[in-house]
């Protein structure tokens, strides 16, 4: 099982980190020791002073594919989640720099939190969702799915070129504006279509 993430997958999110709006999907990878279920605390690692959330839409794949063509993308999931990519930020700015490989900012323990899955029959539109964060019961940040700039059939389509999915494989369809530090202490909320489903206390 892998897990699979598109960055700078909204506009407003791009131009928030001085990004370009990419003409492809931006493709990182995190490992499965990364994943942090059933509303497992965060614990703020020693080697970064600057973690930051990134809420997301995440899509579990269901079936074995490879060269999927877009049109037939929708066949290969039938749940979502909604999750943290987790991010170290002063070690990603300092592998920008560099030009380096993200993996140690973005692939460590416990970085990619996930809610349980639901069904997408109750979500007939995949590209018209709401979703939201609330750190400490303020609202931080928001996103609608149709603001997409890669579709999720889009974006499976183009992973699919070059790696295999994978029944359990997870896509992390990137964060819209808002990102922000987490503090030890802070309780974050999210929630798909006001549903609170995913609940992370920084420890
Ligand atoms: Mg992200």
């Amino acid at each position: 099982m892998k897990i699979l993430c598109i960055g700078r997958n909204y506009i407003d999110h791009a131009k928030e980190l001085n990004n370009p709006v990419p003409k492809n999907p931006v493709l990182f990878i995190k490992p499965e020791t990364a994943l942090l279920r059933d509303n497992s605390a965060f614990y703020y690692p020693d080697f970064s002073k600057n973690i930051h959330y990134e809420t997301e839409i995440v899509v579990r794949i269901d079936k074995l594919g490879k060269h999927i063509d877009e049109k037939f993308a929708s066949r290969y999931y039938h749940q979502i989640a909604i999750g943290f990519d987790f991010t170290a930020r002063d070690l990603q700015d300092e592998q920008k720099k560099k030009g380096l490989p993200w993996e140690i900012a973005k692939a460590f323990d416990q970085s990619a939190a996930i809610s349980n899955f639901v069904e997408l029959n109750d979500y007939p539109n995949i590209q018209d969702i709401h979703f939201s964060m609330e750190k400490n019961g303020e609202l931080v940040q928001q996103g609608y799915t149709k603001d997409m700039i890669f579709s999720i059939d889009k974006i499976i389509a183009y992973i699919s070129q070059f790696i295999t999915l994978k029944i359990g494989d997870l896509i992390y369809t990137g964060t819209p504006l808002g990102v922000g530090p987490v503090a030890i202490g802070d309780k974050l909320v999210a929630a798909i279509e006001g549903k609170k489903i995913l609940h992370c206390e920084i420890k």
